[in-house]
């Protein structure tokens, strides 16, 4: 459905006038700098129309700051931002049509839910019947029906949370910007929510720009991924991208539990690259000449990881769970079949294709 066409007449509309449908972001060399500190550093980022984008990397990376930015919270030393063609910098928040959802939820404590969620339209003017019926759909579409005369501190994490989104969708905003939305909640609630939100993401057909530093949301939510690292964009592609093709060392080292594993120059080949290869492909084979030492063995059920030593290098070995696994302290011989490894430069850490 058309955004534009969902809108009801009677709402002011404040926002900037985008042309047709077009709720896509663009990042035009933006850097941000506090004091010394360099947040982010020159990054360039397109996020399609209907794209869910994740902003992933660890801690202090930049990507609350890049979030900020494109909501307005923060202003880029540096560097463009657009949602549609116009150009935004100078357009204060909440003229941008962005709905921003925290952690934090930053719900109103004396209000009830259902007035939690009528506020945006509340600031916006429209009628009562208006917010009402907008309000009582958010709700349902959430699950928080029968919730909505209570107060926020009678509800749960997840509830909170939920009421949170459902206040950021009455806005109908062109883009959703969300940081960290789910790091409050309990493992169980976290899987439930993420398909809440996919599925929110479909019924919507708005933009999510999504801020986490776990893989599995990105790699599980996002239909792209933006990964970061000290401030600089590393690589922006799909889910399968990033790991099948990581741009970097770092990509290759942060995608992956457990991690691909690095081996030094000339470890494994001529190429005069580092190699890397994923633990999954990592096969022990008694007859291999390449000789490792078992540390540690985890079994997990469905898999067994095992820890070994490569001469100095540490090399994790993922092997099913019903395949025979090798004790502590054996040797085992190892095959990295060639197909399966990557190679990246040593001095830059790019990603090197031949
Ligand atoms: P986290 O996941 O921990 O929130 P992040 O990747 O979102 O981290 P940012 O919050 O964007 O990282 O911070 C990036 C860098 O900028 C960090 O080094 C941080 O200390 C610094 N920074 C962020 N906001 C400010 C500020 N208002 N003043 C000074 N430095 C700041």
């Amino acid at each position: 459905m058309s955004r534009a066409h969902g809108r009801p007449e009677t709402r002011t509309r404040v926002a900037i006038a985008y042309c047709g449908d077009v709720a896509k972001v663009r990042l035009d060399s933006i850097t941000k700098i506090f004091d010394s500190v360099v947040a982010v550093e020159d990054v360039s980022l397109d996020v399609g129309d209907h794209d869910f984008m994740i902003l992933l990397g660890p801690s202090g990376c930049g990507k609350s700051t890049l979030l900020r930015i494109i909501a307005g919270l923060e202003e880029p030393t540096e560097g463009d931002v657009y949602i549609g063609d116009v150009k935004v910098n100078e357009i204060e928040p909440k003229l941008r049509d962005v709905a921003m959802v925290f952690q934090s939820y930053a719900l109103y404590p004396h209000k009830t839910v259902r007035a939690n969620i009528e506020f945006p339209l509340k600031v916006r003017g429209a009628p009562k019947a208006e917010r009402a019926a907008e309000a009582a759909k958010a709700a349902e579409s959430l699950g928080l029906t029968e919730y909505l005369d209570r107060k926020p501190g009678q509800l749960s994490g997840g509830q909170r949370q939920r009421v949170a989104l459902a206040r950021a969708i009455v806005r109908r905003p062109a883009v959703f910007c969300m940081d960290e939305p789910l790091s409050n909640l309990d493992a169980k609630l976290r899987s439930e929510t993420r398909a809440e939100l996919v599925a929110l993401h479909r019924r919507l057909a708005s933009t999510f720009i999504y801020v986490t530093h776990d893989q599995v949301e990105a790699m599980t939510m996002g239909t792209r991924v933006a990964v970061m690292s000290r401030g600089e964009l590393q690589q922006v592609g799909t889910p399968q991208d990033v790991y099948s093709k990581p741009a970097t060392v770092f990509v290759a080292e942060f995608i992956g539990t457990p991690p691909m594993n690095i081996f030094p120059v000339g470890m494994l080949d001529e190429s005069g690259y580092l190699v890397g290869i994923r633990p999954e492909h990592v096969l022990v084979d008694s007859a291999s000449p390449v000789r490792a030492h078992v540390d540690v063995v985890e079994h997990l059920g469905h898999e067994t990881l095992i820890n070994c030593r490569l001469g100095d290098t540490r090399v994790m070995v993922r092997l099913g769970g019903d395949e025979v696994a090798p004790c502590v302290g054996d040797d085992i011989g190892l095959i990295t079949p060639v197909n399966h490894r990557h190679h990246f430069d040593a001095t830059t850490q790019r990603r090197v294709d031949e």
